[in-house]
């Protein structure tokens, strides 16, 4: 592990101050964006100083780790509550999961690609990070702890799998980015007792996300 220095720390009040402006305004999600050390998720230290910009950034396997606006804005839209049990689907880095560690839930999150699933796994352990990371197809969830509280998607979805909405307790919310290649839509839906309520949130960029393409 890198040392979090006060150079890394004014640069991270600095990214908080930005979200802030660019319309996040849910405090524990701002104070959880400032205390997780972002350059800690970016293998290469010479590119420390682009971990505090607002964007995305190269981790491998031809994968991002998502802008921190990205991250602000679908925490919010999750509304975590501690103790919730949150599913997240693309572990990839693992700075999402830190920030809803930070947000007091009890994450399980899967990933596609074994690299970055074995190379987060230990990131994760070595800044005492408590998540339950798997190898696996989101697409499938995470049946054998269902069901979950929230569950949130960092891979641009082509729909919605029925899988992630089965897995949801009554009244979870899942926030799901739902196009293909050329963008997506943010989606929050509630689970009620008779279906679902859909709210859309504007437009965002992410990788695909990918089905019954696990990678070893
Ligand atoms: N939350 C991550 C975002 C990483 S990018 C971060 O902040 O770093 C999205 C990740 O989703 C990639 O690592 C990609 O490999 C993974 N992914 C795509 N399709 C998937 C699927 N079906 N199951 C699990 N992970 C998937």
């Amino acid at each position: 592990m890198r040392t979090d220095d006060f150079r890394h720390q004014g640069l991270r009040r600095k990214l908080v101050e930005e979200l802030k402006h660019k319309g996040i305004s849910d405090a524990r999600v701002l104070a959880a964006i400032g205390k997780v050390p972002r350059h800690q998720f970016i293998d290469d230290s010479a590119f420390d100083r682009f971990a505090y910009v607002d964007q995305p950034f190269p981790i491998g396997c031809g994968q991002t780790i998502s802008q921190p606006y990205t991250v602000a804005f679908q925490s919010e839209l999750l509304k975590v509550k501690p103790g919730e049990k949150v599913l997240e689907i693309g572990t990839g880095s693992g700075y999402q999961t830190a920030i809803l560690c930070e947000l007091g839930a009890k994450v399980y999150s899967i990933e596609r690609h074994r690299p970055l699933y074995l190379s987060t796994k230990k990131r994760l352990a070595d800044m005492r990070y408590r998540a339950n990371l798997a190898h696996g197809d989101g697409y499938k969830g995470l049946p054998v702890h269902a069901p979950y509280d929230k569950v949130i998607v960092t891979c641009g979805a082509p729909e919605v799998p029925q899988a992630l909405l089965d897995q949801l307790v009554e009244g979870g919310i899942l926030v799901i980015p739902v196009g293909g290649d050329a963008g997506q839509s943010m989606y929050s839906l509630v689970k009620t007792a008779t279906g679902v309520e859909k709210k859309e949130h504007g437009a965002f960029s992410f990788v695909p996300m990918v089905e019954n393409k696990v990678r070893g």
